[in-house]
């Protein structure tokens, strides 16, 4: 079973991370620019009782969340790189003392905030699924901090997806809003995927099935691992 599960991402990491290596026309190395200021911190958005945004099929968002974290550190294990996950179950990381869900989300936030600041955030990939009221939306899209090198790491993974995932995605990185705690709230460079919208059919059916994650996942590490850092943003190396 674990040989199979290897074989598998072996496989998973030859056509996304490959495809994305000759995309970029060198080889990735262990540990990229991106990386070289602190960890590679992996949060799962969402968890335990806020279940986050809820698929046309009923899926919650948590669990696909969580679903593509876990296969994004297996990937990144095979460059040997060890992520921090924030969290590796279904569960919310609010405080014991929390009662209200209003309460247990704002100290879940927290508790992230403090967990990243501890664990001395190089960079923050945040994973999210989207969801609108028009089924015809899709496609994944990346959102970035106000902090330095944000930017310029969210370009790469937006990129990375098209070419690696999904070329009919002409979706560009943006500011993340104003509303979104957790990337207004870090000093490091972060960015945030949503990964495609749950209230596509047919991008719903992928983002719920293994081999889609795993391919996201692939494509995911691949560009973390070769996005530019914050030294070398300015010069455009
Ligand atoms: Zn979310």
């Amino acid at each position: 079973m674990k040989k199979m599960l290897c074989a598998a991402l072996a496989a998973a990491v030859l056509a996304g991370g490959g495809a994305l290596l000759a995309w970029r026309g060198a080889a990735a190395p262990a540990m990229g620019p991106a990386l070289r200021g602190g960890a590679l911190i992996i949060d799962a958005g969402h968890g335990g009782e806020d279940g986050g945004a809820v698929s046309i099929t009923g899926a919650l968002e948590s669990q696909i969340n969580l679903d593509v974290a876990l296969k994004l550190e297996d990937v990144l294990a095979f460059y040997g790189v060890a992520p921090e996950l924030l969290r590796r179950e279904d569960l919310s990381l609010h405080d014991v003392g929390s009662e209200t869900l209003r309460e247990k989300k704002v100290s879940d936030l927290h508790n992230r905030e403090r967990m990243i600041r501890e664990l001395g955030c190089g960079l923050l990939v945040s994973i999210h699924q989207n969801s609108y009221p028009d089924g015809r939306y899709r496609g994944a899209q990346v959102f970035y901090a106000p902090t330095e090198g944000s930017k310029a790491v969210a370009e790469h993974v937006q990129a990375a997806l098209a070419a690696g995932l999904d070329p009919d995605n002409g979706r560009k990185a943006k500011p993340i809003p104003d509303s979104v705690y957790l990337l207004n709230h870090v000093d490091c460079a972060a960015i945030l995927v949503e990964c495609g919208f749950l209230t596509n059919p047919e991008e719903e059916a992928l983002l719920r099935s293994d081999g889609y994650q795993r391919r996201l996942a692939a494509v995911l590490a691949g560009a973390i691992l070769t996005a530019p850092g914050p030294t070398n943003e300015d010069t455009g190396v």
